[in-house]
């Protein structure tokens, strides 16, 4: 059974709700590359803070690999923060939706 809020109807809603706005890996989207998304990330993990139920602009959807490097750049305890993907979009643009030009 997953951690609260995962295991909630609550969750389960708007992560359906997230998936069917944005079926897509968002991270992939920026390097166009078309990915099915099969995770629901909080942009701003629980346990640094971020609601858990936050509007879908507040969710992203991310295939399992960019789900994965994420949570394992981010989200570990022992996570000096810094960004969440590697690399840059087609645009030169940093990959990481924390940067300034990501609005
Ligand atoms: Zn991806």
């Amino acid at each position: 059974m997953a951690a609260w809020p995962y295991s909630t109807k609550a969750w389960l809603s708007l992560r359906k709700a997230k998936l069917s706005d944005q079926p897509l890996c968002e991270a992939c989207l920026r390097r166009e590359v078309v990915e099915l998304a099969r995770a629901v990330d909080h942009v701003v993990a629980i346990n640094k803070g971020g609601d858990p139920f936050p509007p879908l602009d507040g969710l992203m959807s991310l295939c399992f690999p960019c789900h994965n490097s994420k949570t394992r750049r981010v989200d570990s305890a022992d996570s000096k923060g810094g960004s969440r993907f590697k690399g840059c979009d087609v645009n030169g643009n940093p990959i990481d939706p924390d940067d300034d030009w990501y609005a």
